[in-house]
């Protein structure tokens, strides 16, 4: 190897290094802002300073220029701290700010992260701790192995759920979403079996793994549940530590299998074709229930003149950046994802047109505040254009989208940077 290489592997090591403790540092400037929201304390927001100041110093050296630049924007932020003693003024506006850059962080970081193409296990440290290993629910009628199951997947750090039955089981599966299924085989009344057919019907399960726990030994059995689309088969008797290695692989690898296949590269928001696959599921489920939900379809105003003018990559910084601040100022439960182009699509769960329009119209309105990207000094701005509707009984998955666009366009034609709701 020459010596150039060996330099290339060893800034590659630290890059790859660098981005994990990126994790880490987000994750503790986060807490600190939480705290900081609570209560002023000079030593916090003197930490956040140093903080932001050490990523902005360090992260250009791994290549990571927007880190170091969204770092600067919060160092700006946080300078005083070194100064006043006493809380500053506009506290909440500061705080509300930080998070917006928070957010972006978090999104170079998980594209930093994609293209180190980080192994397994460094992923494992480096992912910004979302709460455990997965939440997964344990199908099986024998009440003693089951809560021992339970337990002992709890104590290594799953969210567990447990289900006696197949009908319990069905019930779970559409209030919650579960990140793998251990199912026994032989159970009364029902068999295991039952819920293949179940799941295979359903689009929002199809794709939740499923591992085999079955007290037979036989070829049949095991050849029957594969070819029914099992990810693993466990015989009982297992070693705990064993099922537990297979169950962590399945749910690690259909992490990275998402991450990849679900999320835009350049926004780190979900993509057209998780949406596309959500909304037929949230349709689903208003049709059963009758829950409202909305849709808005949003368009980025005069985009092309952003190109046209700063080129493509500041394009992109803009879309980066929008796609941020709309994720920063929706609900947890609303889904953002990038349609396409300069085109997002917001689907809110539980939300009737109106609401949803309120929501919109508050999120155009901090567009139209907020400096969406940096680039060499310059301050990108931009509105966008807005369509709603509402779920209505007889209206399918693609009607909805359609009534969403058709309204995106009556807000284009009305003059831009406003939000039309579709009655
Ligand atoms: P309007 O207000 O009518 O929406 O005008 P507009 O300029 O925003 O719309 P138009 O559809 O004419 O242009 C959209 C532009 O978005 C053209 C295309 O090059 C650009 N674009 C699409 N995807 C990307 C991308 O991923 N990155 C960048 N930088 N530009 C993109
Ligand atoms: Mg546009
Ligand atoms: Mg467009």
């Amino acid at each position: 190897m020459s010596k150039i290489e060996k330099i290339q592997q060893l800034v590659e090591k630290g890059r790859k290094k660098y981005i994990i403790e990126l994790a880490r540092q987000i994750h503790t400037l986060e807490g600190t802002m939480k705290s900081l929201a609570k209560g002023y304390e000079p030593t916090l927001a003197q930490d956040i300073y140093r903080s932001a100041h050490r990523l902005k110093g360090s992260a250009p050296t791994f290549g990571l220029h927007r880190v170091g630049e969204i770092s600067e924007r919060l160092c700006d932020l946080w300078e005083w701290s070194n100064r006043l003693a006493s809380g500053r003024e506009g506290l909440a506006t500061i705080l509300n700010e930080s998070g917006n850059h928070l957010i972006r962080l978090k999104i170079e970081y998980e594209i930093a992260r994609n293209q180190a193409d980080l192994v397994t296990e460094e992923m494992g440290q480096a992912s910004i701790p979302s709460g455990g290993l997965g939440r997964i629910l344990l199908i099986d009628d024998d009440d003693i192995l089951r809560s021992y199951l339970a337990e002992e997947f709890a104590i290594c750090g799953y969210d567990v759920d447990e289900a006696a039955d197949i009908d319990t089981a069905k019930r779970k599966l559409y209030d919650n979403r579960y990140e793998l299924m251990l199912l026994d085989l032989m159970m009364y009344p029902q068999s295991g079996y039952e819920m293949f057919k179940f799941l295979k019907e359903d689009p929002g399960m199809k794709w939740i793994p499923l591992v085999v726990l079955s007290g037979r030994t036989d070829l049949e059995d095991k050849l029957r549940c594969l070819r029914a689309g099992a990810d693993d088969y466990v015989t009982k008797p297992f070693q705990f530590e064993e099922l537990e290695a297979r169950v962590n692989n399945v749910i690690t690898r259909n992490r990275q299998f998402e991450q990849i296949a679900f999320r835009d590269g350049l926004t780190g928001v979900y993509n057209r074709r998780f949406f596309d696959h959500q909304l037929l599921i949230e349709v689903d489920r208003s049709k059963r229930d009758g829950e409202p939900i909305a849709l808005a379809f949003l368009d980025i105003d005069h985009f092309k003149s952003v190109n046209d003018t700063h080129g493509h990559q500041c394009g992109d910084l803009v879309l980066q950046g929008l796609a941020s601040l709309v994720q920063a100022n929706l609900r947890a439960t609303d889904l953002l994802a990038r349609f396409g182009g300069e085109e997002f699509v917001v689907l809110m769960p539980g939300t009737d047109s109106k609401t949803a329009q309120l929501a919109m119209e508050r999120v155009l309105d901090i567009a139209r505040h907020s400096v969406v990207a940096y680039d060499a000094g310059v301050e990108f701005r931009i509105t966008f254009s807005s369509g709603v509707a509402g779920w209505q009984p007889g209206l399918n998955a693609h009607d909805l989208v359609h009534l969403a666009d058709a309204a995106m366009y009556r807000a284009k034609e009305e003059g831009r940077n406003r939000v039309v709701c579709e009655d």
